[in-house]
């Protein structure tokens, strides 16, 4: 993940303004605290319940299980799964680490299929030929803030007899003809990093699903695998999330269409901005979509060049992500070698997220093109 301090620092113009967001509600963000201190209750009580339901809905889903990190919802689904050493799992190597090092972690393999070029998203076109006897599961990543090609790996899952679990650590609030990141998979990954659209004030995550038995066994799992106090059913861990994030949660859920919202129009304003610019390449959106831009993510050629002005110049940026999961050195029994994903890799080299956060005003966003175009001129 991003160091914080890059995000909120010193930059003229940051990655991520957090600062900005804490300003427009410090006052609810104080009373929900001050509730949670005044109950002393901090371990799955009421606001956690409550987030639950609150995000089940907002993801169009019918369950939520609150859980300690992004990291941990994608540890705890796969448990859920009872997914096995020897087992495989169909995953991108275009992610943040942590959708490929859960599988690995519970002794599977994840199986790498390369991204599409437009999209950064996992080539359905590819996945069927990487299916074994061996594979459980696929785990597409709606990389940015936009939803995989779910109608295709959907198709493939449910004719492949295989689980379906959506990494929607990014995505909160994405659509793809009209469903929901979240509410498609047999079960969904979300994170409340504080960099996520709903990002909270220490690490969150939760597991969405429909499915009322993977609920229940992700619930019992969340909490050592007893359902009982101290009767433990299933081998589980403390995955749990505190009441103080959800109460934080739960006060910043309100803003979260209004700061999607605010993404989206800068996006708009970049693609104005930028549409003469033939140095660089804009994102592109699916049609019939919602992208919510986790990342707004440009890509050059000169990318490095282009990082160093930028930062030069005190305007944030960063590369998501500059090494491909394959070629991670933890990886390096998987036997993958360069080339072998060719445009993932390429990506790796290109890729370039700009600022997007909603309270970036216009004049910000001039400054960021202005100093794109200078870089090029
Ligand atoms: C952030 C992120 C995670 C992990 O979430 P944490 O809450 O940081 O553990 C997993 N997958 C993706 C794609 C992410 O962006």
């Amino acid at each position: 993940m991003v160091d914080l301090l890059v995000m909120t620092g010193e930059s003229a113009i940051p990655l991520l303004d957090l600062k900005a967001q804490y300003a427009t509600i410090r006052d609810e963000i104080g009373a929900a605290i001050d509730r949670v201190l005044e109950s002393q209750r901090f371990i799955l009580g009421p606001e956690v319940e409550n987030l639950e339901r609150e995000i089940a809905a907002y993801c169009r889903c019918a369950y939520g299980i609150g859980v300690s990190s992004g990291t941990d919802a994608l540890l705890v689904a796969l448990m859920a799964i009872d997914l096995k050493p020897g087992d495989e799992v169909i995953t991108t190597p275009y992610s943040f680490f942590a959708t490929a090092g859960e599988i690995a972690r519970l002794g599977a393999k994840p199986v790498f299929v390369d991204i599409d070029r437009q999209t950064y998203n996992i080539d359905p076109a590819e996945i069927e030929a990487k299916i074994s006897t061996r594979t459980r599961a696929i785990i597409p990543v709606h990389l940015f803030g936009q939803m995989a090609d779910m109608p295709a790996i959907r198709g493939i899952a449910s004719r492949r007899n295989l689980y379906l679990i959506e990494d929607a650590a990014q995505a909160i609030g994405a659509e793809l003809n009209g469903e929901r990141a979240g509410s498609i998979g047999h079960l969904s990954c979300l994170s409340f990093f504080p960099s996520k659209n709903l990002g909270g004030y220490g690490d969150g995550g939760m597991v969405t699903t429909n499915d009322k038995d993977l609920a229940d066994r992700v619930r019992v799992l969340r909490s050592h695998g007893f359902r009982k106090k101290y009767d433990n059913e299933l081998l589980g861990g403390n995955f749990r999330l505190d009441e103080l994030q959800a109460a934080v949660l739960r006060v910043k859920l309100k803003y979260l269409d209004n700061w999607t919202e605010g993404r989206r129009r800068n996006a708009a304003l970049y693609r104005e901005s930028l549409a003469e610019a033939a140095f660089v390449e804009l994102p592109f959106e699916t049609p019939n979509s919602r992208h919510i831009y986790n990342q707004f993510v440009i890509r050059s050629s000169r990318r490095d060049e282009l990082m160093a002005q930028l930062k030069d110049r005190g305007i944030g940026c960063e590369v998501y992500y500059p090494i491909a999961l394959h070629l991670q050195t933890c990886f390096k029994d998987l036997a993958y070698r360069p080339g072998d994903f060719p445009v993932s890799e390429a990506a790796a080299k290109q890729s370039l997220a700009l600022p997007i956060y909603p309270e970036l005003t216009p004049e910000m966003i001039r400054t960021v093109v202005q100093t794109i175009s200078d870089c090029f001129d």
